[in-house]
């Protein structure tokens, strides 16, 4: 297990003294005394920690003249991330009013030259898992106060929302539903920053007929890492905004993006259903994203060994037939979960149930497993902030999190079931596996995203929390040993399986994740970010080191 921490400016900015009191019958002149040593102390205390700090802050940093600012002393926040398991602590965090103040920043920092190992990491929420949006003794920049531009909607025939790429989703989705809009393509949680997810690709149930977030995305603005402020798209500067989509920041820090809408529908009729048989779910999940009037979202995901499993779903989910669904006995067996979404409005209430029925009658589930909900589109969208809320309540939102997020190719799916399901993993009780196919045609291989070489794929996503200090099945070690077993597995059985998401630590196993697409990457990199400033936290590429 891998953890770094580096707490040294921690104990720089936090002296700690304890004083004794003196005695109430101390003569005024003691006293005297006593004062002037403290202050004495605790001016050299100051100075000391000034020269201590400053000596690794080139002067020049602070200097730059700036609309936002830089802070040199408040980093500790930017140095974790949801993973909660690497602490990367930077040299400054830039808190950019504009994006000149990025460019001016990134220029200078190129100025130094490629002996200066100062990086730059652009931080969007800091949902990372593995310290991708960390700097170590970088520059981070807050991307979340990049307020400009604000969001501007633009109506007609293709609706979409210019908004500064530091924005969360989930306030793209309330401003965006004023004006009837939504964008087409979701991640499952939305108080994420438009940035992150485009830096990876945003893959959600919407993603088999929209394609993932970044297939959605008419144009960007960029700075490069040579501090370029770059407007790019289809039609201009094209190789750059391939370049940046799904680039794990490698190439340019995205400050504003537009992002293509459609008109919001008011509601959803949001249905749950099981399998017992891994065959005829897929089967199913696979005949409904190849169909042309289908639903929604689909999406689903695996149960292995749990008991009481319907009991947590009543609150949200009723049975169609509570008296069947009574009799269904969950325990102990391995169950598929296929979980899709119809959008409607409310002019289609009388007739969404039919259209609902038409939908799931060609379907093959458990007939006792149906569930069905109804919610708001919002509420629906935003449905694992209600999870984050209760788990923040609990104190079990910011645990450890070694995920691990797999894209399958279809033929290879079956024998990574096998191998994986029930055999390597005996249980879920460490957190949900989602596990949904998408169609590769609506995926544009000229981005930088890694996928693999089949039609259709699955997303297979291990969302393990661990129980902090555990030494059992629930503790960090113990899910990352797991996680290893299965890339192993995948590894020895040839599955052709890329990882979503990507966490690697030696630039062997970058190049083996890119296979032949490492040289064009390596291209792009030497292009847009010659000194190897931006995003460290990948771990794709060292300053200073050579290409190879
Ligand atoms: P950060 O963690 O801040 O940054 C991620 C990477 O992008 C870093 O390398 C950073 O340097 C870079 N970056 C950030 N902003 C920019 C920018 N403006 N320009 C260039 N580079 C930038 N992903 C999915 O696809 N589908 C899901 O359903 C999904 N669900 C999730 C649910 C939860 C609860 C969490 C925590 C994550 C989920 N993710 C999902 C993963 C998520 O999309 C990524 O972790 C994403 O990077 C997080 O966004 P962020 O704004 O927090 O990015």
């Amino acid at each position: 297990m891998e953890v770094k921490v580096f707490h040294l400016p921690l104990l720089l900015t936090h002296p700690v003294r304890k004083m004794r009191k003196p005695a109430a019958s101390s003569p005024q002149p003691k006293n005297f005394l006593v004062i002037r040593s403290f202050l004495l102390l605790l001016l050299s205390c100051i100075a000391a920690k000034l020269s201590l700090c400053f000596s690794n802050i080139p002067s020049s940093l602070l200097t730059l003249s700036l609309d936002g600012h830089l802070n040199f002393d408040e980093v500790q926040h930017v140095a974790k991330d949801f993973g909660n398991q690497y602490q990367l602590l930077p040299l400054a965090v830039l808190h950019p009013k504009t994006v000149t103040d990025i460019a001016i920043t990134i220029k200078h920092i190129g100025q130094m030259g490629p002996h200066s190992e100062i990086t730059v990491a652009a931080r969007g929420h800091g949902h990372s898992l593995q310290g991708q949006a960390q700097a170590y003794r970088g520059v981070v920049v807050n991307m979340k106060c990049l307020r400009s531009p604000i969001m501007q909607f633009h109506g007609g025939k293709s609706p979409y929302v210019d908004v500064s790429a530091g924005e969360l989703w989930i306030n793209i989705l309330h401003e965006s539903m004023k004006y009837g809009l939504a964008p087409k393509s979701w991640t499952d949680y939305l108080h994420l920053t438009v940035g992150g997810t485009l830096s990876n690709a945003g893959i959600s149930g919407q993603a088999f007929r929209h394609g993932p977030q970044i297939s959605n995305v008419h144009q960007l603005e960029v700075i490069t890492g040579k501090g370029d402020v770059v407007k790019c798209s289809e039609n201009q500067n094209e190789d750059l905004f391939h370049s940046v989509l799904g680039g794990l920041g490698q190439f340019g820090i995205i400050a504003q993006a537009r992002i293509s809408l459609e008109p919001a529908p008011d509601k959803v009729k949001w249905i749950r259903m099981l399998y017992s048989d891994f065959n005829i779910f897929t089967r199913d999940q696979e005949y409904l994203i190849a169909s042309e009037n289908t639903f929604d979202y689909i999406e689903g995901f695996v149960i292995i060994n749990r008991t009481g499993l319907l009991n947590n779903w009543r609150s949200s989910f009723s049975p169609q037939d509570p008296l069947q669904a009574s009799q269904f006995e969950s325990d102990g067996q391995t169950l598929f979960c296929l979980e899709v979404a119809k959008y409607f409005n409310m002019g289609q209430t009388d007739t969404i149930n039919e259209e609902v029925e038409r939908l799931l009658s060609p379907l093959n589930y458990i007939s006792s497993t149906l569930f069905l909900s109804e919610v708001s589109y919002i509420d629906f969208l935003d449905r694992v902030h209600v999870s984050e809320v209760k788990l923040r309540s609990k104190g079990l939102w910011e645990v450890p999190h070694p995920w691990l997020n797999l894209l399958i190719p279809r033929s290879k799916i079956h024998r990574f079931a096998e191998g994986v399901f029930g055999n390597i993993l005996t249980d879920t009780s460490n957190g949900p596996i989602l596990i949904y196919p998408v169609n590769k045609s609506k995926w544009d291989n000229r981005t930088s995203v890694v996928i693999p070489e089949e039609d259709i794929f699955y997303l297979v996503a291990f969302l393990s929390s661990a129980v902090p200090s555990s030494t059992g099945t629930g503790g960090l070690d113990h899910i990352l040993y797991q996680n290893k077993r299965i890339l192993d597995f995948c590894e020895s059985a040839h599955l052709g399986v890329k990882q979503y998401l990507p966490h690697y630590t030696r630039q062997e196993d970058w190049k083996a994740h890119f296979g032949p697409r490492w040289e064009a990457f390596v291209r792009r990199k030497s292009a847009y970010d010659p000194l190897r400033i931006l995003a460290p936290g990948q771990r794709i590429f060292q300053k200073a080191v050579p290409f190879s």
